[in-house]
């Protein structure tokens, strides 16, 4: 009889670990507590818009490229994958607008165009980086980090120094460039990681190897893509995913958990279980207190990734001077993340972010309209309330009228906020944090909350929260390294 495993969510880590594990012969099943699968990565249709609702950049196709190979497939077995060209757009100003080329020798010309010699030192910079991506990927994120004794081979221990582990990105930015926009082009990517460049250890300095040499990519149809074709790969292996299937307690019986309950008061038997939602809801609510892997001033010590408050927008008309990404840097940067991180509030004068699929993607709303999608970064754990996401919106959409130069509000469509409140209850977030933890030092690799339960013995957890991070590919990946932690613990 093949053993059974229940995952408990069905974002990118659970899928992923699904897909591992029914490969090898075990008998799975998804339980998802919302109507889709897909956790942070949905997606939803109104008014003729199709909406991703999280994840709108796809960096590192080498991740998803190894995931699907793993199982003889491509990922044009699924999806479209498109290379975007500029990558992205910077805001600085009205009628300042930098556009980041694909090409690296265009690129190399806007580097030195700003900054003189530059483009030689951004050279040296991408290829520093591309050797830490390369060592990353091999060595560091297949780990399952239990101890600090895995990075103990002579491999890593004698890279460490090339990596940059104990030095800050901004320092390593800042002793190469001077020019303010160059910085602040460099910076951005690691703010995906969830802390400032000041905490963030020079190491993912690889952030801008995937952005600058791997490129921007977009799934034709929109991120949501890639979870149907998840979707499609596990229910091909035998997955059963079942949706509206809210998992309200983990039975443990000496140690050993050996079945799942439900809020529908349904039971399901298992052999092991994945916690795929988020660690502290898995860890906290699902587990009596003698199982908890940690304690709530465990929790309450960990720096969140920032927490989002989010417009979904149709236009209907279509927008000039959008680029399908677009950065508003108009504002002061260091101020904003110190509302974010440091005396956490309401930010004054917030940088946001535009993404524009439709730009790309014509399939994503209705002809002569435009799909919007608006970011704005702000600290974890700030309640919202109506007033305030009215504030923001117009806010926002001032800067984005005047920036852009068009009137935008007149021709609203539709519009769906996402906050603080919807975090909570759409996924059981954590302070309402939308990519799981800070990536800073002291929240890297073995120091992270562990993938596998102390107490116990068929418990793991897998996603955001747990190692190797944030984001999509870090969370496909997190997926494998747990599939492959039981494989080997339990029925190797
Ligand atoms: C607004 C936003 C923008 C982002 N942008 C990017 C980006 O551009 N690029 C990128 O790479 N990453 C991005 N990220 C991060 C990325 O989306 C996440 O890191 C990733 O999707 C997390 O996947 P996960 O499987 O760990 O968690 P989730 O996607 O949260 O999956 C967990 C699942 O568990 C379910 N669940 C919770 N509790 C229960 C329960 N009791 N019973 C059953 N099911 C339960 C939830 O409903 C959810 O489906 C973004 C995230 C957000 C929110």
């Amino acid at each position: 009889m093949a053993k059974k495993v229940v995952v408990i969510g069905s974002g990118f880590a659970g899928l992923s670990a699904a897909c591992c594990l029914a490969k090898e012969g075990f008998e799975v099943t998804v339980l998802e507590k919302n109507d889709t699968a897909g956790g942070r990565a949905r997606q939803f249709r109104a008014a003729g818009f199709t909406f991703d609702m999280g994840p709108s950049w796809y960096w590192m196709p080498d991740v998803f490229d190894d995931f699907f190979a793993h199982f003889g497939k491509k990922v044009s077995d699924y999806y479209i994958l498109k290379r975007l060209d500029p990558s992205y757009a910077v805001w600085f100003g009205p009628h300042d607008r930098m556009d980041v080329p694909a090409d690296m020798q265009a690129l190399e010309s806007l580097f030195e165009h700003h900054e003189a010699g530059s483009a030689a030192k951004l050279r040296r910079f991408l290829e520093e980086a591309g050797y830490k991506y390369r060592v990353g990927m091999q060595d560091f994120v297949h780990k399952p980090s239990h101890s600090v004794f895995e990075f103990a081979d002579w491999r890593i221990v004698s890279s460490l120094f090339r990596l940059q582990m104990f030095s800050s990105l901004s320092n390593q930015v800042r002793r190469l460039f001077s020019n303010r926009k160059l910085i602040e082009l460099l910076e951005f990517p690691v703010l995906f990681l969830g802390a400032t460049p000041q905490k963030t250890p020079a190491l993912y300095s690889l952030m801008n190897y995937a952005d600058m040499a791997l490129g921007t990519w977009y799934p034709m149809g929109g991120m949501y893509e890639i979870v149907r074709a998840m979707v499609t790969l596990a229910e091909s292996l035998g997955v059963k995913i079942i949706t509206g299937q809210e998992v309200n307690q983990i039975d443990i019986l000496k140690g050993h958990a050996h079945r799942v309950m439900t809020g529908e008061g349904r039971e399901y038997a298992a052999d092991v279980v994945v916690g795929g939602a988020d660690y502290h809801h898995i860890d906290s609510v699902l587990l009596g207190k003698t199982c908890q892997n940690y304690t709530d001033t465990y929790w309450e010590k960990r720096t969140l990734a920032p927490s989002s408050l989010l417009y979904y927008l149709g236009v209907g008309k279509r927008l000039e001077r959008l680029h399908h990404h677009n950065l508003f840097f108009d504002e002061d940067f260091a101020l904003h993340a110190k509302e974010i991180y440091e005396t956490p509030k309401w930010p004054a004068k917030p940088l946001f972010y535009v993404s524009a699929p439709s730009v790309t993607d014509a399939s994503v709303a209705p002809e002569g309209c435009e799909n919007l999608f608006l970011l704005i970064p702000v600290a974890p754990d700030l309640k919202d309330t109506p007033e305030i996401r009215e504030r923001y919106f117009d806010m926002t959409m001032t800067r984005l009228e005047q920036l852009t130069g068009q009137s935008i509000r007149d021709h609203l469509i539709y519009r769906r906020d996402f906050a603080y409140s919807d975090f909570v209850q759409d996924y059981h977030s954590f302070k309402g944090n939308a990519y799981g933890l800070a990536n800073t030092l002291l929240q890297t690799a073995f120091l992270k909350p562990k993938l596998k339960n102390r107490h116990v013995d068929n418990l793991y957890y897998t996603g955001q929260l747990t190692v190797p991070g944030p984001g999509v590919p870090p969370s496909l990946i997190s997926g494998q390294v747990v599939a492959k932690e039981i494989i080997k613990s339990h029925f190797a």
